[in-house]
């Protein structure tokens, strides 16, 4: 391509071409990519896609069903741009294509309906708790594991069902936590956290008060809109992640407004790259700008200040697993290593490939179970062979992977979120 028109972002593309040809196809990323190690074919690396990318982009390549399955099998994980010495902003190239792709790719009408309903299922409040009430009940029966097993042979994704449903997070107002006269912290729990994983938000709640902050749900914050964007899905993307910017603003419309805390590594990423999200919309980009420097994980937070000496656990030698929009799209590794060191009991133990994707990636397991099982599996055998008691992550959607690894291969290795540890030593008192 002549380099006049490097700059410009082509009639019915999706990124500016410069933006593609940062990628020297070194080829150094490949064996950090969870796709390429499990099927070993260029077109599944990080350089295959973005050397796919660009040919669909110069319009040299046909959008068909095999460019869009390798796309598809992409996890986004990211895992890529960590390993890539070039700086390519793969994540960015990733999100870019996808909704391009849903505006040109027709899908076959059965696998449209699915993608749809998985997204709006897991980004509706209300829907997904129609959908978990009933879980609920079979579980206080002591039926819910043999509901997952029916279940699982019509959708795969039941699969990753827990074993038992915890109660759903409490109402904002019941969240709060924390001394009034305390600094005060705005929590984000998201649109998936409070129906299917309750115990990981109301233990984030009584670990940021154990640890002096007073906790605050600011009304009407909801989905972040990432799992939308991973699908490809934009529009559904933007509303959603403006409802929740304008709820953000409107509790604290000034720059200096408290940390804003996350406790999905999903969400984390999505609104720390917020600003991306509303080009179209100046005002919008500069509060997204501004909310998103506030924006802080759970464990970073913690980490950020000295913690309160948590009470001796059960010895345990324990291994933790990072999750990918924590590692690689935040660069959070060490804090929330430091905050399991920092519990009397746990030992920490390295495991193969800790910062290999799970295959959990948002959606991605439902998306793509067979892959997401591969991946998993994986997983389970480094788990195995690092001989732990307890494998701990810093995201819920790793954990609910895991544990169903874990399951298949009939391993009794539980899976805790750090924060719920914290939260069972801060208990003993
Ligand atoms: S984001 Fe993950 S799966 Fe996708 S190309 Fe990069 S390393 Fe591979
Ligand atoms: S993405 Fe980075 S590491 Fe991978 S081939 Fe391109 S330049 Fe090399």
């Amino acid at each position: 391509m002549a380099h006049g028109r490097r700059a410009a972002l082509p009639p019915g593309g999706f990124v500016p071409t410069e933006r593609l040809l940062d990628c020297v196809h070194c080829g150094l990323c490949q064996t950090a990519c969870p796709t390429y190690l499990t099927l070993g074919t260029e077109a599944d690396s990080p350089r295959g896609r973005i050397h796919l990318m660009r040919a669909l982009q110069e319009g040299r390549l046909t959008l068909d069903a095999d460019a869009v399955g390798y796309l598809d099998r992409c996890l986004g994980c990211r895992g890529c741009e960590t390993a890539c010495p070039s700086g390519v902003a793969y994540g960015e190239l990733i999100e870019a294509v996808r909704p391009w792709v849903e505006a040109r790719y027709r899908r076959p009408l059965p696998e449209r309906w699915r993608r749809r309903l998985i997204v709006r299922a897991l980004t509706t409040p209300r829907l997904l708790r129609a959908l978990v009430t009933p879980l609920r009940a079979l579980d206080r029966l002591g039926l819910l594991a043999s509901g997952r097993a029916l279940a699982a042979r019509v959708v795969p994704g039941a699969r990753l069902l827990p074993t038992s449903v915890p109660p759903r997070a409490a109402p904002p107002s019941a969240i709060a936590a924390g001394d009034a006269r305390a600094a005060p912290v705005h929590l984000v729990p998201g649109c998936v956290m409070p129906e299917l994983c309750g115990d990981t938000v109301r233990s984030t709640a009584r670990v940021l008060a154990a640890n002096g902050w007073r906790v605050i749900v600011p009304p009407a914050v909801g989905c972040c809109g990432a799992l939308a964007l991973h699908a490809g899905e934009r529009g559904a993307a933007l509303a959603a992640a403006r409802r929740t910017l304008d709820a953000l603003v409107a509790a604290a419309p000034t720059d200096d407004g408290p940390p804003i805390v996350v406790t999905a590594a999903g969400c984390g990423a999505m609104m720390k790259g917020w600003g991306a999200l509303f080009t179209e919309d100046p005002a919008r980009a500069a509060a997204a700008a501004s909310v998103a420097h506030r924006v802080r994980d759970a464990t970073e937070l913690l980490a950020s200040r000295p913690l309160r000496v948590p009470a001796a656990l059960p010895p345990r030698r324990v291994a933790y697993h990072d999750p990918c929009h924590l590692a690689h799209a935040q660069g959070i590794r060490d804090a929330p290593r430091a905050l399991l060191a920092a519990i009397p009991g746990v030992t920490l133990v390295a495991m193969e490939d800790e910062d290999l994707c799970c295959g959990s990636a948002g959606h991605y397991n439902v998306m793509q179970p067979a892959m997401a099982r591969t991946l998993v599996a994986r997983k389970v055998a480094a788990i195995r062979a690092s001989g732990v008691d307890l494998v701990a992550t810093a995201n819920a959607g790793c954990a609910l992977q895991l544990a169903a690894g874990l399951r298949a291969a009939a391993l009794a290795i539980p899976v805790r979120h750090v924060v719920e540890l914290l939260a069972e030593a801060y208990d003993r008192y």
